[in-house]
C-alpha cells in the first residue's frame, strides 16, 4: 500500500532524502508521495523510512492503493531493474 502525506505536514523536507525510490517531492504546500514509486520501502528496509523520520506523524497508509508484499517487490524491481 502506497503511503500518503496528510495536512499535518510542515514541509520540512526530511522525509524526501530518506526515500530509496525518490518517491517524495515538494508539492504546493505540503510534500507529496508518488504512489507509482512508493513501495513501503519493501526490498530496502523493514519499515517505511519516511514514517520513521517524520516529526509530525503526517505519513500514513493510503487505502486507495492496496498492494501485497509481492506486488510491492515487483514495483521495486520495475523501478530499479533488480
Ligand atoms: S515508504 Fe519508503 S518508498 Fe514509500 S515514500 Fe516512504 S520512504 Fe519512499
Ligand atoms: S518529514 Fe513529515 S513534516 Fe517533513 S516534509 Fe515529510 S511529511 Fe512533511
Amino acid at each position: 500500500m502506497a503511503l500518503i502525506i496528510n495536512n499535518k505536514c510542515i514541509a520540512c523536507g526530511i522525509c524526501a532524502s530518506e526515500c530509496p525510490n525518490e518517491a517524495i517531492s515538494e508539492g504546493d504546500s505540503i510534500y507529496i508521495i508518488n504512489p507509482n514509486l512508493c513501495t513501503e520501502c519493501v526490498g530496502f528496509f523493514d519499515e517505511p523510512q519516511c514514517v520513521n523520520v517524520c516529526p509530525r506523524g503526517a505519513i500514513v497508509p493510503d487505502p486507495k492503493y492496496p498492494e501485497t508484499k509481492e506486488q510491492l517487490l515487483a514495483k521495486k524491481k520495475r523501478i530499479h531493474g533488480k
